[in-house]
């Protein structure tokens, strides 16, 4: 009997770049995940307690699955949206009430100042980086009582890899900022 002959193969996911184990199961709708990918994000949600750290994995998946936006409208979207939320929780320290408020009115509010009634497809960074180093995985191998910690590493290694379209998602962060005063 060979020794390891029953661990499932791995591929490399094309997205995030993790290996992960190769094994057929649902993938998401849009989001550029392999199957075991997206299972191990599945289970990853399933376990975090915390709404924010929650929804700061959860922009973060998205923004390292980026591709095929340019032949669907909800994946530019996702894109779009989940990186504008990075944007407004790294650069601009917002609440997570806040971020809640403010990411439900995106579309309607920043489409029509930009005249477009579609978000535009963000080209994903090329280059060795790729999406950054951290993925999933880690956050996933990670002790629960640290989960958050390496979520926030997460967050700051896929940001940073979207360097290229930083000022494109600071213009969109600044809208949403501006709309979300109170107004007098
Ligand atoms: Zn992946």
């Amino acid at each position: 009997m060979t020794v390891g002959a029953d661990l499932p193969r791995s591929t490399t996911c094309r997205g995030c770049a993790a290996p992960v184990a190769d094994i057929p199961a649902p993938v998401h709708a849009y989001m550029s995940a392999a199957p075991g990918c997206w299972q191990e994000f599945s289970l990853l949600t399933a376990e975090l307690a915390d709404p924010g750290v929650l929804r700061l994995a959860t922009d973060c998946y998205a923004a390292q699955h980026p591709y095929g936006g340019e032949r669907e409208r909800r994946q530019r979207q996702s894109v779009a949206v989940h990186l504008t939320a990075l944007c407004l929780h790294l650069e601009h320290g917002l609440s997570e009430d806040r971020m809640r408020r403010l990411l439900n009115g995106i579309s309607r509010e920043v489409l029509p100042r930009l005249g477009r009634d579609d978000w535009p497809v963000l080209e994903p960074p090329a280059g060795p980086a790729g999406l950054g180093s951290v993925t999933v995985l880690d956050v996933r191998h990670a002790p629960s009582e640290e989960r958050a910690a390496a979520t926030a590493r997460w967050a700051s290694s896929v940001w940073r890899a979207w360097s290229g379209s930083h000022r494109t998602v600071e213009g969109w962060a600044r809208i949403m900022l501006a709309e979300g005063r109170p107004r007098m």
